[in-house]
């Protein structure tokens, strides 16, 4: 890649030069909110879904800003072309900005401050498409609004970390009995030939790849559900189990809590599903 160049309140400045204030609310509080787009050869990859889930975000944290999706969509487009384009992924956050002091009462006027950047896009590794990834489960210990998309991420970061010390690649977090997503992906599992995910709901984060997945799903007649309950138990029966995100796309997993997921080996419903995907990122 080119040099890494940076957006930071209204300025395009090489990365490390970048800087915010230690007084921003970002930084104090995770008072704010974020976005991973990523880019194809060049293309964003589903920008306005992406763009759509920042203004909801944005309004789930009650944070005004003046910028409308064009706007949005602007800002993004120059910062890949500053970066050359390429297969990256754009990082975007916003915050409550900063105020001369720090307080937990919400400013009335904040200016939001506004961060973006781009980082390289790490290309799936053939021996994960060949042989999968391990994942655990583990109780879900986030806070109770996890469609905004927060940048209060260290209950993740900690589950994540766990799941890393056992030997797994991602964990899978549980409310009341029934998976919720991952750390940093939604879920998939493959029940009696049919494609099922959480339904969604405040405490799993919409992912765009969950929703581009259904979308495949429907357009190529692939039996799909949506359920507000898929338990531990049920997982533990699935013919295939997949994580996504706009960062992996579809990583099959084959080893769940230390057992083989079937026979252990990624399935012919993922493999369909991760080709569609390929196909409808331009890959
Ligand atoms: N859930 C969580 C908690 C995530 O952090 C992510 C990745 N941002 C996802 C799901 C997947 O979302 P997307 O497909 O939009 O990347």
């Amino acid at each position: 890649m080119t040099q890494t160049i940076a957006y930071v309140n209204g300025q395009f400045l090489p990365l490390a030069q970048a800087q915010v204030s230690v007084l921003d609310r970002g930084f104090l509080f995770a008072d704010a909110v974020y976005e991973v787009i990523p880019v194809y050869a060049g293309r964003c990859y589903r920008l306005q879904a992406h763009i759509e889930r920042l203004q909801r975000s944005l309004a789930g944290i009650r944070l005004h800003t003046e910028r409308t999706a064009q706007d949005w969509s602007e800002l993004i487009e120059a910062l890949v072309a500053r970066n050359g384009g390429g297969d990256i992924a754009v990082y975007l956050q916003v915050t409550r900005g900063a105020e001369a002091r720090r307080e937990h009462t919400l400013p009335a006027q904040p200016t939001p401050g506004i961060v973006a950047f781009c980082q390289s896009r790490v290309p799936v590794a053939p021996t994960v498409l060949e042989q999968g990834l391990a994942a655990v489960t583990m109780p879900d210990s986030r806070w109770r609004y996890c469609a905004i998309k927060s940048t209060a991420l260290l209950a993740n970061v900690l589950a994540a970390d766990e799941a890393r010390k056992a030997g797994a690649a991602e964990a899978l977090l549980v409310r009341d009995g029934n998976i919720i997503e991952g750390t940093s992906s939604n879920v998939f599992a493959v029940l009696d030939g049919c494609l099922t995910t959480p339904a969604e709901c405040d405490a799993m984060l919409s992912g765009i790849t969950r929703a581009a997945i259904l979308e495949l799903a429907a357009r190529h007649d692939i039996a799909h559900a949506q359920t507000t309950a898929l338990s531990t138990a049920a997982l533990a029966q699935a013919q295939e189990i997949w994580i996504s995100s706009s960062t992996r796309e579809i990583y099959p997993i084959t080893q769940l809590d230390g057992a083989p997921v079937a026979d252990g080996r990624p399935g012919p419903h993922w493999a369909r599903m991760f080709a569609l995907l390929q196909a409808d990122t331009g890959n």
